[in-house]
């Protein structure tokens, strides 16, 4: 039977990867809307290619060009916030929610609210908005399935267990380009060698993250609130390899894993089939020539993110939505040259002791944490 898929940050590498997936199993999707922020000539290529309803790019002053790409096709051409949100509460079997950072929040909370099925890439989203999104699902009774790798791996070792028999979730994280780096080699690190992922093909915003290890800090909150088994359950070790994606340690002692290649095709090709399996074109996992599994304790002094997040997960209220939106000013700042790469913590430490807003309960309360949290960030930029 055909199901309907809309994605969102359609023209990204999560984008790209789930495309991928879609081709691979002609006649079995219909695609609803596809959405880019700007890109406008990969966006038409793509809604062309799979017969997409709607194609929308958020940035409105790119839809004359995605207009023109798109005239006599008879597909739908729209740009904008809102109508990016409008895009996303088209009913579909499947919203994917790929955009990246919280730009990506409002049209994902439009997809649950309408009841579409999630599949969640969109770990900003849910870390800005916490129990505001948690609390929309469970109102609509939305599904949402986790893409990110170690979500998705947690999401599988859970399966037909209780999350009251959890004794820990343990993210696994591959420690990033930066690894094994000294402090004074991080201090010189450029935007070129951050986004130089050693496992991972990844866009640029989280592969900083990853090199900061902020991705490991937001992905536990985003753990926390996928699976609430309680903040002091959840640890985080390095493992380089990145072969296992995350683990479930049970109160009996058995610990359940989850394994595969470093392709994003494997965690969302779980949610594309959900609850069944689907074939994917992924390199299969070939543990002989891999030859050792490695695991480290994360090093807090070199990579303070992991420790800011958690504070941020503990402290609670608008902390988590004040760390997010200063590591992503903080990000674009030290990818256009105008920060030190250590200078991301810094400056997501100094705006969470600067800011400390109390829970927002509302979409538009955490858009406006995140409003002002950017702001203070942003002014912390200045040279002193
Ligand atoms: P990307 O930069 O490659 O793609 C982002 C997509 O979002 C693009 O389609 C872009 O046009 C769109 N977008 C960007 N800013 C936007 C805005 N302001 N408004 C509307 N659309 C906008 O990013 P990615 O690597 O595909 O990551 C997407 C999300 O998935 C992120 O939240 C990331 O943390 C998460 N994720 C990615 C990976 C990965 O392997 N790439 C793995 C796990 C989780
Ligand atoms: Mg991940």
């Amino acid at each position: 039977m055909t199901r309907s898929i809309s994605i969102l940050g359609a023209t990204g590498s999560i984008g790209d990867s789930t495309l991928d997936l879609v081709r691979s199993q002609p006649g079995e999707w219909r695609v609803v809307a596809l959405s880019a922020n700007c890109s406008a000539e990969k966006l038409a290529r793509l809604a062309i290619e799979f017969g997409a309803e709607i194609a929308v790019v958020g940035d409105e002053a790119c839809l004359p060009e995605l207009r023109e790409h798109l005239s006599g096709t008879g597909i739908e051409a729209t740009g904008g916030a809102q109508a990016l949100c409008e895009a996303a509460a088209r009913p579909c079997d499947l919203t994917v929610a790929a955009i990246v950072g919280c730009a990506g929040l409002a049209p994902t909370m439009r997809a649950i609210e309408q009841g579409n099925t999630v599949a969640l890439a969109n770990k900003e989203a849910l870390v800005s908005a916490g129990e505001v999104m948690t609390r929309l699902v469970a109102e609509h009774g939305t599904t949402l399935l986790p893409v990110d790798s170690e979500h998705n791996a947690i999401f599988q070792c859970l399966q037909g267990n209780d999350l009251a028999d959890v004794r820990w979730i343990t993210l696994t994280a591959s420690g990033g380009p930066f690894r094994t780096k000294t402090m004074v080699e991080l201090e010189a690190a450029t935007p070129a060698q951050a986004v130089a992922h050693p496992n991972w093909d990844m866009g640029a915003k989280i592969s900083v993250d990853s090199a900061t290890m902020m991705n490991k800090g937001l992905e536990f909150i985003e753990a926390f609130h996928l699976f609430p088994v309680g903040l002091d359950r959840l640890r985080i070790i390095v493992h380089p390899q990145s072969v296992i994606h995350s683990m479930v340690e049970y109160r009996d002692g058995s610990t359940l894993a989850q394994l595969g290649p470093s392709d994003m095709r494997v965690p969302i090709a779980s949610t594309l089939a959900h609850p069944a399996r689907m074939d994917t074109r992924c390199k299969p996992l070939d543990l002989a020539t891999i030859g050792e599994l490695t695991f480290f304790a994360p090093d807090e002094e070199r990579f303070p993110a992991t420790k800011l997040a958690r504070e941020a997960a503990h402290a609670g209220g608008g902390a988590p939505a004040v760390l997010n939106a200063a590591n992503e000013v903080a990000v674009a700042a030290f990818l256009a040259g105008q920060l030190k790469f250590t200078q991301i913590s810094a400056i997501v430490a100094r705006t969470l002791d600067n800011y400390a807003p109390p829970a927002p309960t509302s979409l538009d309360a955490v858009l406006a944490v995140d409003a002002e949290a950017r702001a203070r960030a942003a002014a912390m930029l200045e040279p002193v």
